[in-house]
């Protein structure tokens, strides 16, 4: 009785349990389901992933370019190329043969050139559109007022203030940070009260290491060639160096050596970037 009532029981709980084939389909069918769904899901989610490398290169971050120290396994150094005394007739032409290098380049104005030259506007607005720096060479370039009156050094800090103004209203809002003294930082006629008006308006200073000298009467592509590689091995090959030119007819012929001699050496070309400033006086501050 006892046996009987257990297989009975067996029986009974067999036959409730018993898994019919149409639900072992159904199990199937919602496992297979959900196989393909994770797997679907999952290549969705990376396909999200990798459309971040489709983001713009300008959003994202990149290391401040002073802070490299090698590219592409070479020892990574920095030419800024930089023209003083425009705007002229010659800027444009400048613009033309660094663009066709993609190079950009950094150009000391003047005031005075600027309501001497007619082209002037436009050359400052092509400059600023495209990414070259406009620095500041004061309203006036002149000797007595920035150097040799009592007050010089607010005169020099003055005329840098107005001609960042002329800047950002000619450009439509460049504000430039960046200025280079008449005649340079090291003659000594630059003093400690004109680094201390400069830091009070918040411009810094360069000089250069490499003077092409093609401001010279005679000046010819092979002496601004023989002066930038003298003037090269001298400073033992900077890792960052400025090489001044101003905008003349022998320049404009001698850029696209200079250009060739730099990229040869594996120098990288850059304008100046008031983030990544460097010091370059031969004031010898680093306050400038
Ligand atoms: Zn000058």
């Amino acid at each position: 009785m006892a046996r009987q009532q257990y297989y009975s029981n067996y029986g009974s709980y067999g036959r409730r349990n018993r898994v019919k084939p149409q639900t072992y389909i159904v199990f199937t069918l919602v496992a297979f389901l959900l196989v393909v769904g994770s797997f679907v899901f999952n290549i969705f989610q990376q396909v999200n992933s990798l459309s971040v490398a489709t983001v713009e290169p300008s959003s994202l971050n990149f290391e401040p370019i002073t802070t490299v120290n090698s590219w592409h396994n070479k020892e990574a150094k920095f030419v800024y190329l930089t023209f003083d005394d425009g705007p002229s007739q010659n800027a444009e032409k400048i613009l033309d043969i660094l663009d066709s290098y993609d190079i950009k380049g950094t150009f000391f104005v003047l005031g005075s050139s600027i309501d001497r030259y007619s082209g002037s506007k436009d050359i400052l607005k092509r400059m600023a559109d495209t990414g070259h720096y406009i620095g500041m060479h004061s309203m006036t370039h002149d000797y007595s007022t920035l150097y040799g009156e009592e007050n010089a050094a607010q005169n020099f800090a003055g005329e840098m203030l107005e001609e960042q103004a002329l800047l950002k209203e000619i450009t439509g809002g460049f504000e430039s940070e960046l200025c280079r003294a008449p005649y340079g930082t090291g003659g000594g006629t630059f003093t400690d009260a004109h680094v201390e008006e400069l830091n009070k308006i918040g411009v810094k200073c360069w000089d250069w290491d490499v003077d092409s000298l093609d401001w010279e009467s005679g000046a010819s592509v092979d002496s601004i060639m023989k002066n930038i590689e003298y003037c090269m091995n001298l400073w033992n090959y900077p890792r960052q160096t400025v090489v001044l030119f101003h905008e003349k007819d022998v320049t404009v012929e001698v850029l696209p050596k200079v250009i060739q001699y730099y990229t040869d050496l594996g120098y990288e070309f850059l304008p100046y970037n008031p983030d990544n400033h460097i010091v370059k006086n031969l004031f010898g501050s680093d306050d400038l």
